[in-house]
């Protein structure tokens, strides 16, 4: 497995490939939702780039890019043990060949000047307007590395959906010749979507945080099993189902959750809905202490086919979602 930490060196890198590349782009210290696009990535394409790169450009001000988790050995260790499982290839299968891990310097060099933006409601909502220049942050590095590395396939987790429809619409709008997989979320045995940032938690707010999981199971429970398709009714739903632990004074402040948003939007624009007459998703934001959490689930009407990407979120375990119906 070569590691690589230039832009010059990746390029050349590049250059020895034979047959189709993909690209799996990550910030590190990570987890069973990464490792489950690698794998995806390693079943479809001959040749695998993971980059590792916690994006500067894509962190606000007051943001956390200084205390974001990295650890690189650790993530070297995880992605040297997986093989692609195809029997073809015989004893252990093949691995990821490259991991580019760039520095700052190296990505943002001194003059840059190259932002890429998408512009329109699809950046501008949601995490847009929480985190203004996220999504130009975003856009760009993904930009800098589909140029760099020239992958047939990159894939990227509905975990972040907004962030995913981001890419898709910037490489529609550049032209692009590459095909963005989307891959579903993975989930803890107890629901909590994996993350990065779920280390921030203390127990007591990871227990809280399962709140947004269960809401959103509560969500798929009453849209597809009951029908219900006005989208205030499921919002004031979702809410009240998360109130006890928007307020909750006694358990002290850090481990209340604190609402950003709940967005219930059509699946592709994620523009607002007001009757669910289509596949929608309900995206959520929330805060607990210090750290920002975001979930989501497609929901589809009830009687609509469920496509693959409808079917229950699951764990990585194979669960699905537990059941909305708890403690909470
Ligand atoms: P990050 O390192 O958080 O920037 O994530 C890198 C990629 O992994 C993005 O495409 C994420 O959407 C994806 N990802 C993060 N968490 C999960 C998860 N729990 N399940 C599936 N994909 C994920």
């Amino acid at each position: 497995m070569n590691i690589i930490t230039t832009l010059a060196h990746m390029k050349a890198e590049r250059g020895q490939m034979t047959g189709s590349v993909a690209l799996v782009p990550t910030m590190g210290y990570l987890h069973e939702g990464h490792l489950s696009l690698v794998r995806r990535a390693l079943n479809d394409c001959d040749n695998v780039v993971v980059s590792i790169f916690v994006n500067p450009s894509q962190f606000g001000p007051k943001e956390d890019f200084e205390r974001y988790p990295r650890d690189e050995q650790r993530d070297l260790e995880s992605i040297r043990s997986l093989f692609s499982p195809h029997p073809r290839l015989g004893r252990g299968g093949r691995g990821v060949r490259t991991v580019f891990i760039p520095s700052v310097e190296e990505m943002y060099p001194a003059d840059f000047d190259d932002w890429v933006e998408i512009s329109g409601p699809l950046t501008q909502l949601l995490e847009g307007a929480h985190r203004p220049g996220h999504f130009r942050g975003v856009t760009t590095v993904v930009a800098r590395l589909f140029r760099v590395i020239e992958p047939q396939r990159a894939y990227f987790g509905q975990k972040d959906a907004q962030q995913l429809r981001v890419i898709r619409r910037m490489v529609e709008d550049e032209r692009l010749p590459v095909e963005i997989v989307p891959m579903p979320t993975v989930r803890e045995p107890d629901g909590l979507a994996m993350s990065s940032r779920n280390v921030y938690l203390s127990p007591h707010q990871r227990q809280a945080a399962l709140a947004l999981p269960r809401a959103l199971a509560l969500a798929r429970r009453l849209v597809m099993d009951e029908g219900i398709n006005d989208a205030e009714a499921l919002r004031n739903a979702i809410e009240a189902a998360l109130t006890p632990h928007v307020d909750a004074p006694r358990r002290g402040a850090s481990t209340t959750l604190s609402l950003d948003y709940v967005s219930i939007s059509d699946e592709q624009t994620l523009e607002e809905l007001d009757i669910i007459d289509r596949p929608a998703l309900v995206l959520l934001a929330a805060r607990i202490g210090a750290t920002r959490l975001i979930d989501n689930t497609i929901v589809a009407p009830k009687g609509l086919p469920a496509s693959d990407e409808l079917r229950p979120p699951i764990a990585a375990d194979g669960a699905a979602l537990p059941s909305p119906t708890s403690d909470f």
